[in-house]
């Protein structure tokens, strides 16, 4: 479980990026947070593994305050999956993917291994796994982007618009394959999006935000559809649903 607690941040060109937040995110289960450009999502999700720290409040993971964390372990814990996928250039798929375990302390061998398994987890076929990230296709590399964020086996694995630069059809699929992954490992998936279809398709417990990280409406995608809290909901969500 991940808790926020009087969760603020103000950036130090004075930018209230998120107010006073409280939610609770429960164990194995997806939440997804989504909202409006500039709504503090991405600064959100940062807080969990420490690319961001709260100007005030506490994140908790499983009770522990993740101030009391080492930013580099916490970070190795926690898998991270973004938009550009993240995939360094210079390095193959394999290597890609590889690199995170020999981080966690994996031999090459092993650690190869394993790579290729996860590949096959996220439905990439193995034949591209000595190509590098420029040679794959925006769906191709979100898939590597994937297992990358799968392979020290966190926990938690947070995600930030991952599909958000691929094309409608493909971005089906990925999403696809996510509700098929989270079915099969269970992980704690903080999402970040701002489609609420999206949200409303993979999320377990939505959050819609507005400007300032305001919680709007928080519950499962039913509770959404069938009772949108507000006309900021109503309007985000279509009238025409
Ligand atoms: P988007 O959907 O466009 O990615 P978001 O909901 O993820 O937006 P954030 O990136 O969390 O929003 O940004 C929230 C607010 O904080 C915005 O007003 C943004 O301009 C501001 N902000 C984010 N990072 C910084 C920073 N490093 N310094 C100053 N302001 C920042």
């Amino acid at each position: 479980m991940i808790e926020f607690r009087s969760v603020s941040k103000r950036f130090p060109d004075g930018t209230l990026a998120v107010g006073e937040f409280n939610l609770v995110i429960p164990a194995r289960r997806t939440t997804v947070l989504v909202g409006s450009s500039g709504s503090g999502k991405t600064t959100l999700l940062r807080m969990i593994n420490r690319m961001v720290d709260p100007s005030s409040g506490t994140v908790e993971i499983d009770g522990e305050s993740v101030q009391d964390r080492d930013p580099v372990t916490l970070r190795r814990s926690i898998g991270y999956v973004m938009q550009n996928s993240g995939l360094m250039p210079h390095f193959t798929v394999i290597d890609n993917v590889s690199t995170v375990l020999r981080l966690n302390g994996a031999s090459r061998r092993d650690a190869h291994a394993r790579a290729r398994e996860l590949l096959d987890t996220v439905g990439l076929d193995r034949a591209l796994a000595d190509r590098y990230p420029s040679q794959l296709s925006g769906g191709q590399q979100q898939r590597v982007g994937v297992a990358r964020g799968l392979a020290a086996d966190p926990n938690i694995l947070l995600m930030d618009e991952p599909f958000g630069a691929v094309d409608p059809i493909v971005r089906s699929e990925l999403q696809q394959e996510l509700l098929r992954l989270q079915r099969e490992l269970g992980k704690t998936v903080v999402f970040v999006t701002h489609d609420i279809d999206e949200a409303l398709l993979l999320g377990d417990q939505i959050v819609i935000l507005d400007a300032g990280a305001r919680i709007v409406q928080q519950g499962s995608p039913d509770e959404i559809l069938a009772n949108p809290a507000d006309g900021f909901v109503s309007a985000f969500i279509g009238a025409d649903r």
